[in-house]
């Protein structure tokens, strides 16, 4: 009999935020494929898991998708985990996840956390309605592109960034937008976890007397027209 594919969320910072079905799974997997073997080695260490690590990571999804398949449809329990958060989400994951899809194999999802849920419910802004875009295309063409996209989405926006390229992302979102509101979130659930709530020319202002640091959720609301229509 084929094993399970278990996709399991992993913290995003701190090491307290993780399930105790998903220590137990780790726990009685036959092997733990993880985009960042150190970092996951860390988390293991702390809850005194032993299961073999093997990596899985961009740079070896393809070769690496078969042999797991492989390992999965000849009965073995592989938990699948990323860098932090839950896998699939702007990481490697998905691939994985569609191939024992498509094979049959079951797929069990042990929930937990991710950067972009922290984020839009700590940003103040509305969560009735969301968009998870991810990161933002790097050259500037596709990012104002996929920008202008966004404008008439009417709904809250929820951005991956990096701390070298939020000022300018805001700027562009600026650009676009107009006046909205945003919230810059930073190293959450981590020691110097910061909200940075506001008016887009204020955060704008705000960020660029500062040195911005760590990984970083952007978070937009929608246009004041777009949000007077829905209300
Ligand atoms: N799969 C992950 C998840 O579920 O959140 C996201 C992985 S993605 C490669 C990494 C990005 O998530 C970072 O560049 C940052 O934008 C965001 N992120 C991850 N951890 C974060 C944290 N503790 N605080 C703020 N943003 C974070």
């Amino acid at each position: 009999m084929a094993g399970t594919l278990y996709v399991v969320a992993t913290p995003i910072g701190n090491l307290e935020d993780i399930t105790f079905r998903a220590v137990r799974v780790l726990q009685e997997a036959d092997l733990i494929a993880s985009e960042d073997t150190r970092h996951t080695r860390i988390l293991l260490t702390r809850y005194e898991i032993n299961t073999p690590l093997t990596s899985y990571h961009k740079f070896n999804i393809r070769a690496k998708t078969g042999e797991l398949v492989g390992q999965l449809q000849a009965g073995k329990n592989i938990a699948l985990v990323s860098d932090a958060g839950t896998p699939g989400v702007s990481d490697p994951g998905y691939q994985m996840i569609r191939e024992s899809v498509d094979r049959g194999i079951k797929v069990e999802v042990i929930p937990g956390p991710s950067a972009a849920i922290a984020a839009l419910v700590g940003s103040g802004l509305p969560t009735d309605e969301f968009t998870f875009v991810g990161f933002l295309p790097r050259k500037p063409g596709r990012k104002r592109r996929k920008l202008e996209q966004l404008k008439n989405e009417g709904r809250t926006i929820i951005i991956y960034e990096s701390p070298f390229r939020v000022v300018k992302t805001l700027e562009d979102v600026h650009l676009v937008f107009g006046e909205v509101e945003v919230a810059v979130c930073r190293e959450l659930t981590k020691k110097f976890e910061e909200f940075i709530r506001g008016n887009i020319e204020e955060v704008i202002v705000k960020l660029k007397n500062k040195k911005v640091r760590g990984e970083i959720v952007l978070v937009v609301s929608a246009q004041a027209a777009q949000r007077e229509s829905i209300s």
